[in-house]
């Protein structure tokens, strides 16, 4: 049976962009590497969108970079700058032929379709296929949206919104989102917490027509793409062994309060690479525990009185956009928490942490 030095198990988002990035920095030049990963071919699967607070591999797949934002809850709108930290949308086809094209050059990286083909015992792991997902009562961040096309000219591309929580909540958190690629051109989301037991929530295809439709007031368009996904915001349990480890939404990447994950997934990477001759014996890498500390304690709030999210997010907004963003994208320092923390409603938040 074929060895090789690295196995990468799943050649998704984290799995490729860990390959690209040890490709990219010449790991790769006298190691084997295997990618396991099941599909036939590549194609658009999703966007990933984030606050860009630090450089990335992808800058060539960004779709679109704005640097406002609109956040509302019924009658009130708030307008907000992000400048510094333009918002990024990338696209999952671009990325898949940059790296896919890039990978091919190489004659170490193998792609393979199944694990039982190879020998895995002295090579070492990067998994990003969980074992089991115990989600019994567990939250989730579910969500479709329409990539539409419209006939008359009617986005303004430079404002996305983040957040339009004036819609239906049915005792859940639900928001939509905008993001205007061009004057013609939009994805439009639906999205929602829930631990997924209403299945009436998930009639994705009606409330993103009904809402594009008498919302956005856009009577006639047409969709190029759909995605639908859903995020775990729990941990997944993290089978240990000495030569593995995991990555992606496996390796604990995501932010719970928020499902981001692509920009833990680049930083998470960048840290094996630095790290590789002594993988081994290198410490976990993690996203701060303070911040698994207040996401769960957030969640809590969120399970008990979903239909207050709205406001939370909003008043969250009332700090300036810089200490929101540097929270979500876990970089904020302790003035920064405590700005946060100073918005939420404390008796809520004080009895889920007791
Ligand atoms: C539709 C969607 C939109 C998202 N949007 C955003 C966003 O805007 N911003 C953000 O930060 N995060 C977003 N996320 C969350 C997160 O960034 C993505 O889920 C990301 O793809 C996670 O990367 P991953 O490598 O963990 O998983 P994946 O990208 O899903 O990769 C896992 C890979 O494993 C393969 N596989 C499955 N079973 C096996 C097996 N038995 N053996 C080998 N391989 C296997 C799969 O085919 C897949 O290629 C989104 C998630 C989804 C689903």
């Amino acid at each position: 049976m074929k060895e090789f030095d690295y196995i990468i198990i799943g050649g998704g988002c984290s799995g490729l962009s860990l390959a690209y990035e040890l490709n990219l920095h010449h790991k790769l030049k006298d190691k084997t590497l295997a990618i396991i990963e099941p599909r036939d071919n590549y194609s658009k699967d999703k966007t990933w969108s984030f606050w860009k607070i630090f450089s990335h591999n992808f800058e060539d797949c960004v779709k679109k970079s704005w640097n406002n934002f609109t956040i509302n809850i019924p009658n009130h709108t708030k307008y907000l700058e992000c400048k510094n930290t333009p918002y990024q949308t990338i696209d999952s086809g671009l990325f898949y032929d940059k790296i896919i094209n890039s990978l091919n050059q190489n004659k170490n990286i193998f792609f393979i379709k199944n694990l039982n083909e190879i020998n895995t015992n002295n090579s070492f792991v990067f998994n990003s296929v969980a074992n089991e997902i115990n989600s019994e009562n567990k939250l989730w961040q579910h969500f479709s949206g329409f990539e539409i096309e419209t006939n008359k000219e009617f986005f303004d591309e430079e404002i996305f919104n983040l957040m339009d929580f004036d819609c239906d909540q049915k005792n859940s958190v639900h928001f939509f989102y905008t993001l205007p690629y061009s004057k013609k051109k939009a994805l439009v989301e639906t999205t929602w917490i829930s631990d997924l037991k209403n299945l009436s929530l998930q009639d994705y295809d009606e409330q993103l027509n009904n809402y594009i439709r008498n919302n956005l007031k856009i009577k006639d368009f047409k969709i190029n793409f759909k995605e639908v996904g859903a995020i775990p915001l729990f941990n997944i349990k993290n089978i240990k062994k000495h030569n593995q480890i995991n990555i992606g939404t496996a390796g604990g990447m995501t932010r719970l309060s928020t499902g981001y994950t692509f920009l833990n997934i680049q930083e998470h990477s960048n840290y094996i690479r630095k790290n590789l001759d002594n993988i081994q014996n290198t410490n976990l890498f993690t996203l701060s525990k303070k911040y698994q500390f207040l996401d769960n304690i957030f969640l809590k709030v969120l399970k008990k009185d979903p239909k207050d999210m709205g406001q939370i997010f909003f008043k969250m907004f009332g700090c300036s956009p810089k200490v929101v963003i540097n929270f979500l994208s876990n970089k904020s320092n302790v003035l920064e928490d405590l700005l946060i923390v100073s918005k939420m409603p404390k008796l809520k938040f004080l009895r889920q942490f007791f």
